[in-house]
């Protein structure tokens, strides 16, 4: 395990790092990626279909009770050791910066202090009209689903729509303005469950890679960052990271 050590090495003499994660970290907890079948009331649905604006306009109801529905499930999981593997390398490189595109907040279930959502959270609705803050429910849903009209604004009596970012809608400006500038600054990028599609998420570990970081990639299939990654482990989160952890600060 020769690049296991390589790994180690350069995290933990790197001064600045960032931990850029994707569904493969969250789909180690339980929770279901894009790609995999939709159940219950949403058996003859597309995921990539519902997480649109147009779906939304079209019937809120539905996609409202989709969401809330995803949002009963991830509070059902629990972070696995890939989560708290990354809660580690925060409290062992104190400048560490974690950039999640997943929903959950598993991150933070497992200690991370601050992680930057590039694609929003499930725990984060807002208003579709004025854009105001509304109270996440804590409620559970039934596991078949349910159709669900999405509760009135507060300030101004619009919708209320999930806070993710759904298919064809730009990031939100200062997470990503605050995932970039961490990406040109650190000294070594990890990217961990990421197909490297998805943009412009995917160019995170690019524009480190071009700013001078060594990018290691965590992943258990090859993906398009395999060429940008200095140093590839093959694997899920859940079994490289602790091992990379102990690697880089052993238990004395
Ligand atoms: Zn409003």
């Amino acid at each position: 395990m020769v690049d296991v050590r390589d790994a180690a090495k350069a995290l933990a003499g790197a001064g600045r790092v960032v931990v850029f994660t994707g569904a493969g970290i969250s789909a180690e907890s339980g929770v279901p990626t894009f790609r995999d079948a939709l159940t219950g009331l949403w058996e003859r649905f597309d995921a990539q279909a519902l997480a649109t604006p147009q779906a939304f306009e079209d019937d809120p109801d539905l996609v409202w009770g989709w969401y809330e529905w995803r949002r009963s499930l991830a509070l059902r999981v629990r972070p696995n050791p890939g989560h708290e593997a990354v809660a580690a390398i925060e409290r062992h490189a104190p400048h560490t910066v974690v950039i999640t595109q997943n929903v959950d907040d598993l991150h933070e279930q497992a200690g991370s202090t601050a992680p930057i959502h590039l694609h929003g959270s499930l725990f984060t609705p807002r208003c579709a009209a004025c854009s105001g803050p509304a109270e996440p429910s804590r409620q559970p849903e039934p596991e078949e689903g349910r159709r669900l009209a999405p509760p009135r604004c507060g300030h101004c009596g619009g919708p209320v729509r999930p806070g993710v970012v759904w298919f064809g809608e730009a990031l939100p400006v200062e997470p990503l303005e605050s995932a970039v500038q961490a990406a040109t600054e650190c000294d070594v990028l990890l990217t961990i469950g990421t197909s490297g599609l998805v943009y412009p998420a995917a160019d995170i570990p690019v524009v480190a890679a071009r700013f001078g970081a060594t990018v290691i990639q965590v992943n258990p299939q090859p993906t398009p960052l395999d060429e940008v990654a200095a140093i590839n482990l093959p694997g899920t989160a859940a079994t490289v990271l602790p091992a990379l952890v102990e690697a880089a600060w052993p238990p004395s």
